[in-house]
């Protein structure tokens, strides 16, 4: 079908995610992607973008790897999907075993489900009932702890855990009852040492903690960077200090690394680079590489052996979803995982992170941009109307979007966050592709701005 007639029936009858219904559809020129190869996404027009936000902060390796896709054909020969609940299938279980494998050491349960606000409520779900059916039971440890501006995703429970004003202010009524800490970025002394800016940081945490450490269920956050928060990062030590009030307080730590997972910050998991292990570990997005709806709440052999007993017991965890475990999908993540334990995966990450750092970072002299957040290849560019007076652009005024608007005409797609530019590469971008990336990055928003 053409462009035209595709773009009058998705105006007719989709609704799409985040997005104002009645600006797309005055919209002449809306994105329709056709297919895509390597890090290069083409559209019904013709024309060819570099994949900037990795589609959605989940493509890996780029689109159409003949190694995930030949997977997933072969699979195809056997089956697509049948049932976890009372049966199970070799790709599953397999796929189990890698993560395991792969995951921060005392994790060793995986609880497969479809998308990463799923994995999140799994795990708060399972933190919950844990502290009833645990010995001796602690049934008043029912409260979370969570991050202002933290992100978990927008079924009705992750929300609850989140705190984006903007995304969650209006369900409020909707939801239940969380503690929040200010989120790190939100304190003055970031500008300032590491040192003090943690000491501020724990400070706050430790308060809450002797409130309220005996009525905690769990801490509930994202590693290093709060993501759709705007790219927030946290000071060094920040997480190391939460585990260590969570060992103290007997509280368990469950670790939101939808986006941060598998390598998006230089290291597999973000936590490893605190020295912290969770105890439950919420896993999506690049899971399947960006093919497929997979996600994964691990758990350690603790909590699991908690909800062990006798069919009468009724401490079984009941929860499931129909397309968990689904064999296409994990077969898919079995080869993505497969290409990313090839020598040389985990230390490109890093290369390229130190590129995005040594090309990016310096734009914060720029007269519009107040501040350049990075953790390996994931962070943010905060554009500001005034920056000796800290005025941000009206949300109005689209700035993020007029950058990325910029990106298409240059030949890039990417996504923002209000006034934050959203650095969110594939992680196997090649060099020359990332260099392209990053120059399109400085000229957009140059013209944006000027
Ligand atoms: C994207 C994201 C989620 C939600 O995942 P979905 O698959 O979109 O439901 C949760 N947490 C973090 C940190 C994320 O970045």
């Amino acid at each position: 079908m053409n462009y035209k007639q595709l773009s009058q029936k998705d105006k007719h009858y989709l609704w799409h995610p985040f997005t104002q219904q009645h600006e797309w559809i005055k919209d002449p020129d809306v994105t329709i992607i056709t297919r895509g190869k390597g890090t290069h996404l083409y559209d019904a027009k013709g024309r060819k973008y570099l994949d900037g936000v990795s589609s959605l902060w989940c493509n890996v390796h780029g689109h159409r790897v003949p190694e995930i896709d030949r997977a997933i054909q072969k699979q195809l020969k056997k089956i697509a999907h049948s049932t976890l609940l009372g049966a199970s299938n070799e790709p599953a279980i397999l796929l189990a075993e890698k993560i395991i494998q792969l995951a921060p050491q005392g994790l060793t349960r995986v609880f497969y489900s479809d998308s990463g606000s799923e994995a999140n409520e799994i795990a708060a779900k399972m933190a919950f009932q844990y502290w009833k059916q645990v010995k001796p039971a602690r049934p008043k440890k029912n409260l979370f702890l969570t991050v202002r501006e933290g992100y978990h995703g927008d079924t009705l429970g992750s929300v609850s855990l989140g705190g984006i004003g903007l995304f969650h202010g209006i369900f409020g009524p909707m939801l239940f009852k969380t503690l929040k800490v200010k989120s790190p970025h939100d304190y003055p002394s970031r500008k300032g040492s590491n040192e003090n800016w943690l000491r501020d940081c724990v400070q706050d945490a430790e308060k809450v903690f002797r409130k309220y450490g005996s009525r905690l269920a769990a801490v509930h956050m994202e590693p290093l960077m709060e993501g759709a928060g705007g790219m927030l990062a946290h000071p060094w030590g920040y997480l190391k200090a939460i585990r260590k009030l969570c060992d103290r307080h007997d509280v368990l730590l469950i670790l939101d690394e939808v986006a941060t997972g598998f390598g998006r910050t230089g290291t597999m998991f973000a936590c490893e680079q605190e020295g912290v292990r969770p105890d439950l570990l919420c896993l999506a997005k690049n899971l399947t590489g960006g093919y497929l709806p997979v996600a994964a709440t691990l758990a350690t052999e603790k909590v699991y052996r908690a909800f062990l007993g006798s069919f009468g017991s009724l401490r079984t965890f009941y929860h499931g979803h129909t397309f968990t475990g689904n064999q296409l999908g994990c077969v898919a993540a079995l080869a993505n995982l497969e290409l990313m334990e090839v020598k040389g995966f985990l230390e490109g990450i890093k290369e390229k992170s130190r590129m995005m750092e040594e090309f990016l970072e310096p734009l914060v002299a720029h007269p519009h941009v107040s501040d350049v957040r990075l953790r390996g290849m994931m962070g943010g560019i905060e554009l500001v109307k005034n920056k000796r007076t800290n005025t941000p652009y009206p949300y109005e005024a689209k700035m993020g979007y007029r950058v990325c608007a910029e990106a298409k005409e240059r030949g890039v797609l990417m996504r923002p966050l209000g006034n934050v530019v959203v650095l969110m590469p594939p992680l196997g971008i090649s060099k020359k592709n990332l260099a392209y990336l990053i120059e399109v990055i400085s000229k957009s928003i140059e013209s944006a701005t000027r």
